[in-house]
């Protein structure tokens, strides 16, 4: 037997389609640290955060911040571009982990200062609960797989594509090979283009600091300048114009174990200079963790600032930008918000996340429209005797129900099942710990004509039936079994 219940509260879920975000047609009409985006090729733009980051670095399409192959985070604890290792790795999701008994790559608890003179504290924590880190869906951790959260002492992001992957310009600017990177202890005779080919993209000041993308392990950089300059020629120190979603190297492995991009975005003291040491990383995703940032903390963490808004423009984002006739939230397909965030048609297919609906259908962006019937687990039922330990009281309840022509006062006389949850020919039990407790009812007759007849249609077909009396009140219970 297949039960269906109707849930007598009507309920119609619905998925807001769209985070919306202020439209503008110009920056006087945002907040002071935001700008309008997309006065130039939209109608009309919508403000974001003053720094904007509008492309992704690895150049390969569908590829967004939010569902890269993500190997290594920024760790949001602690003095991360002095390559000290703390205790707990905290990632912008706030997602993180102690070090426990099992580390990676990290021998020995290191000692202060000697962190700062031997840098090899690239460490890698275990979930206490060996259970997978989730960031962005699509993180993986660096070697040992996604129960570890890579790594201690981190200033950037690793994404993990392979060798001669695209690297693009996340926003114009001027493109350096650098000469010191000192956030990541590159100050010395080597340049940090020769030891870790490293590059950076000079986007220039925003309401009074400087801007950059950085990017490590560039095989070599690849393409021309604005001015026609052959990036590859260029020597450490030296710099070109690039254009946003230029693509101006290729992946390489130069000082790491395996291919990947090292990414970081930081602000810099305009006197100073794009190298210069008071330089302070971000995170372009923002903070999404439960309480304060610890990038927040300037004691504890000196070298960064924190950024509670995302400053990436893009699908996925939650944002709704220039171009995007909807963003929420994620690049799924089958949600009334495409994965490259256009709206899908009206009557398409959707699923609003509810399972007590089904049969959803898009309308002007939203899901819902479906079937508000609950379906529960089919239910075995057994004849019950009352052990009297206590002893059932009869009570009177007042019944109506949807057929209107049985209401009134009725006694429960006592527990006459138990409806077990039960599967059917191997069928998944949806709810556990869902129960019935059925009571043989007394009260008012159903006369002869008023007996309802109707259709019912379950997992063993379709039959009309004719109801002919109430019998028992079934309700939702708990179950023990008692030793
Ligand atoms: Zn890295």
């Amino acid at each position: 037997m297949r039960i269906a219940f109707a849930v007598a509260t009507m309920t119609l879920a619905v998925l807001s389609p769209v985070s919306a975000s202020v439209a503008c047609t110009g920056d006087a009409e945002c907040a002071a640290n935001e700008r309008c985006h997309g006065t130039a090729g939209c109608a009309t733009g919508s403000c974001v955060p003053a720094f904007s980051l509008a492309t992704f670095p690895i150049g390969q399409s569908g590829i967004t911040p939010y569902n890269a192959a993500l190997v290594a985070v920024l760790d949001h604890k602690s003095r991360f571009y002095q390559q000290c290792c703390d205790t707990e790795i905290v990632a912008y999701t706030g997602e993180s982990v102690v070090r426990g008994a099992e580390v990676g790559l990290c021998p020995s608890e290191p000692l202060f200062p000697q962190c700062f003179v031997t840098p090899n504290c690239i460490c890698e924590y275990k979930h206490p609960d060996s259970i997978p880190f989730t960031i962005n869906g699509n993180y993986v951790g660096a070697l040992f797989g996604p129960e570890y959260l890579s790594y201690d002492g981190h200033a950037g992001y690793d994404y993990g594509y392979g060798a001669g992957t695209s690297l693009v310009a996340t926003a114009s600017g001027n493109l350096c090979k650098a000469i010191e990177d000192p956030i990541n202890g590159h100050v010395g005779a080597l340049t940090a283009w020769d030891k870790f080919h490293t590059f950076y993209i000079d986007h220039g000041a925003i309401d009074g600091a400087g801007y950059a993308s950085w990017y490590l392990h560039a095989q070599d950089l690849a393409g021309t300048g604005s001015g026609g300059e052959v990036l590859a020629e260029l020597l450490p120190g030296e710099c070109a114009p690039v254009g946003e979603g230029q693509v101006v190297a290729t992946l390489g492995n130069f000082g790491t174990f395996l291919p990947h991009l090292h990414f970081e975005v930081r602000t810099y003291d305009l006197l100073e200079g794009t190298e210069g040491f008071s330089q302070k990383g971000f995170d372009p995703y923002g903070w999404t963790g439960t309480g304060t940032d610890p990038l927040a903390t300037p004691g504890e963490n000196p070298q960064a600032e924190s950024r509670i808004a995302a400053t990436w423009i893009a699908c996925g984002n939650g944002r709704l930008e220039c171009g995007e006739q909807c963003d929420d939230g994620n690049t799924l397909d089958g949600d009334c918000c495409s994965s490259s965030c256009q709206l899908e048609s009206d009557g398409s297919i959707c699923d609003d996340g509810d399972d007590c609906s089904g049969g959803e259908t898009c309308l002007a962006g939203t899901c819902g429209g479906g079937s508000d019937v609950c379906l529960l687990d089919p239910f075995k039922c057994y004849k019950v005797k009352d052990l009297k330990d206590p002893k059932f009281e009869r009570s009177a309840v007042t019944l109506s129900d949807q057929f209107g022509v049985n209401d009134g006062t009725f006694e429960l006389v006592k527990p006459r099942y138990l409806c077990n949850p039960a599967t059917v020919d191997g069928s998944a039990i949806l709810q556990p710990a869902g129960h019935l407790t059925c009571y043989k009812l007394k009260g008012p007759k159903l006369d002869v004509a008023d007996r309802p007849e109707i259709e019912v249609t379950d997992g063993f077909g379709t039959v009309r039936l004719q109801a002919k009396k109430p019998s028992v009140l079934c309700v939702p219970s708990t179950k023990t079994v008692l030793p």
